[in-house]
């Protein structure tokens, strides 16, 4: 059997608009701060005057009135951005908790009024200030039944959103994990795909040159050669040249 916190039941009181006016970054660290007796249960302002007797029934402590020098309940505002200056920089959907901005880089981004909270988160990152709060002329808006309404669908919207936000995490650290485990490369050396490219296109550039060059002419076939006879031949031209001079000298005497 679940076993319900005194942490879960005090986050079940509040707004859950994670507007971090309680000086905390959301309504789970704001509950946790109250279950340990840190905190006074008047710093809720999205709660207003029945969020703090919620608190204080549930804690057995006196409801107490908020502080002026705090920040004060008020009555609730919608964002409303004003299309034709917003030039699509995302930052108002990354601040925006529970996931009420729709658009896309460099594209007009707007607001889904039905899931925005009024919890301001928007306003400070937008760099060309063009989101207005648009008050909700509702007296009943900011009762208890119609807090408590809100503050379902807007948990449901910041769960989802923590979700996707802690699956993306894990999936850019496992890929930095994968990187990180592929060993680097010996210094100089290409990677061995590229080695093995490179080698393609030379076998490919060799083998085209192979087709495309002219066939080798055909050596001619070398006559025979007597070289005894060659010898021969020089032997008795020097012979004769020899008793030739001999002659001419007796002639001389
Ligand atoms: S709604 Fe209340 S508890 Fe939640 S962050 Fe805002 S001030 Fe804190
Ligand atoms: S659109 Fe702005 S004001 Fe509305 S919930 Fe999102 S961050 Fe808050
Ligand atoms: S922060 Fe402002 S300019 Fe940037 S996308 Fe949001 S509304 Fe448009």
């Amino acid at each position: 059997m679940a076993v319900i916190t005194l942490v879960e039941r005090i986050d079940a009181l509040l707004p859950q608009t994670q507007c971090g006016q309680c000086g905390h970054a959301g309504c789970r660290p704001y509950a946790e701060a109250l279950a340990t007796g840190q905190d006074p249960i008047n710093r809720c302002p999205p709660g207003g005057d029945e969020g703090v007797q919620a608190l204080a029934a549930l804690l057995g402590v006196p409801a107490i009135p908020f502080d002026p020098a705090g920040p004060l309940p008020k009555p609730r505002a919608l964002a409303l951005i004003r299309e034709d200056s917003c030039i699509g920089c995302t930052l108002c959907i990354q601040a925006c908790p529970v996931d009420a901005i729709v658009g896309a880089a460099k594209l007009m981004h707007t607001v889904i009024a039905n899931e925005c909270t009024g919890c301001e988160l928007c306003l400070a990152p937008c760099p060309v200030d063009c989101i207005d709060l648009i008050p909700v002329n509702d007296p009943a808006d900011n009762q208890r039944p119609q807090v408590m309404a809100r503050a379902a669908q807007a948990r449901k919207r910041f769960e989802a959103r923590q979700a996707r936000k802690n699956r993306d995490a894990a999936e850019k650290a496992q890929r930095l994990a994968e990187r990180a485990a592929v060993p680097a490369p010996a210094a100089g050396a290409a990677p061995a795909s590229a080695n093995s490219d490179k080698n393609d296109l030379i076998r490919q550039a060799m083998e085209r040159a192979r087709q495309q060059a002219p066939a080798p002419a055909e050596k001619p076939v070398a006559e025979p050669v007597d070289k005894m006879a060659v010898i021969r031949a020089a032997m008795e031209r020097a012979a004769a040249l020899k008793a030739a001079q001999q002659e001419a000298d007796k002639d001389k005497q």
